[in-house]
């Protein structure tokens, strides 16, 4: 049975992917998400049901619109397979808990905002701080434990990202300090210092690879966001077996 869940998880997860790319790409640009309907961007041919089965519709096209030939960027059957994946691992790892409800909101906005940041190179308020605020209310609910560990790791995320922006002049955005203040809402003190660690681990490490693969000159900046997003996702599934891990391995 657990597979069969597991199975629609997974399918229920790439439709939203679907659908948050959609609200990544269209948000911070002040448009609707429901109106006009998905078209293609260069023909503005309107997308049928046979353009919008997620990933599928990209291989089966081949990456291109069927009418101009337009490549279809990668990032969203990319994005779609991530959320569907997201999905299932939410499902598989916690399984029909309250926690449940807490882990696809959370992995929902972290997929929203990496949208948004490769995008625009911004975090959009009018998606942080609704799911951010539901998070917030889900919390007291369905408690870490002890349940302050919350609010302690909220205030700590919040207040050293804004130490780190002020310290850097810049280097780290607003929408970047918020998003910290979320995530210490849903992992608490250690997984919010957790998350700073790989988040930067991961940032340094992507921003070597784009300076070397597009000879970027210093001065482009690196979205920080999708960092913070995946350092969040292995935090919030593995800690505990990272820092078995990393017990064993200095034990
Ligand atoms: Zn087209």
């Amino acid at each position: 049975m657990a597979i069969t869940y597991t199975v629609f998880f997974t399918i229920f997860g790439l439709v939203f992917g679907s659908f948050y790319n959609v609200v990544g790409l269209r948000v911070p640009k002040k448009e609707s998400i429901a109106f006009p309907p998905s078209h293609c961007t260069k023909c503005d041919r309107q997308l049928t049901a046979l353009d919008l089965v997620p990933v599928f519709s990209y291989l089966f096209l081949r990456g291109r619109c069927r009418s101009c030939g337009e490549k279809i960027h990668w990032v969203y059957p990319l994005m779609e397979f991530i959320t569907g994946v997201l999905f299932a691992i939410s499902f598989w790892k916690i399984g029909f808990e309250p926690e449940l409800i807490i882990a696809i909101l959370f992995v929902s906005l972290l997929v929203i905002i990496t949208v948004s940041d490769i995008a625009y190179m911004l975090i959009p308020d009018k998606v942080l701080l609704p799911i951010g605020a539901l998070l917030l209310v889900l919390r007291l609910f369905i408690p870490l434990d002890p349940w302050w560990d919350s609010l302690l790791g909220a205030s700590l995320g919040f207040s050293i990202l804004l130490l780190i922006a002020m310290a850097s002049k810049g280097g780290m955005g607003g929408g970047d300090i918020k998003l910290f203040f979320v995530i210490g809402l849903v992992l608490g003190v250690s997984g919010t210092l957790m998350t700073l660690f790989f988040a930067s681990l991961i940032g340094s490490i992507a921003g070597i690879i784009m300076l070397r693969i597009k000879n970027q000159g210093r001065k482009t900046p690196v979205p920080f966001g999708p960092s913070i997003a995946l350092g969040a996702v292995i935090v919030y599934f593995w800690s505990d077996a990272l820092l078995n891990w990393y017990m064993n391995f200095w034990g």
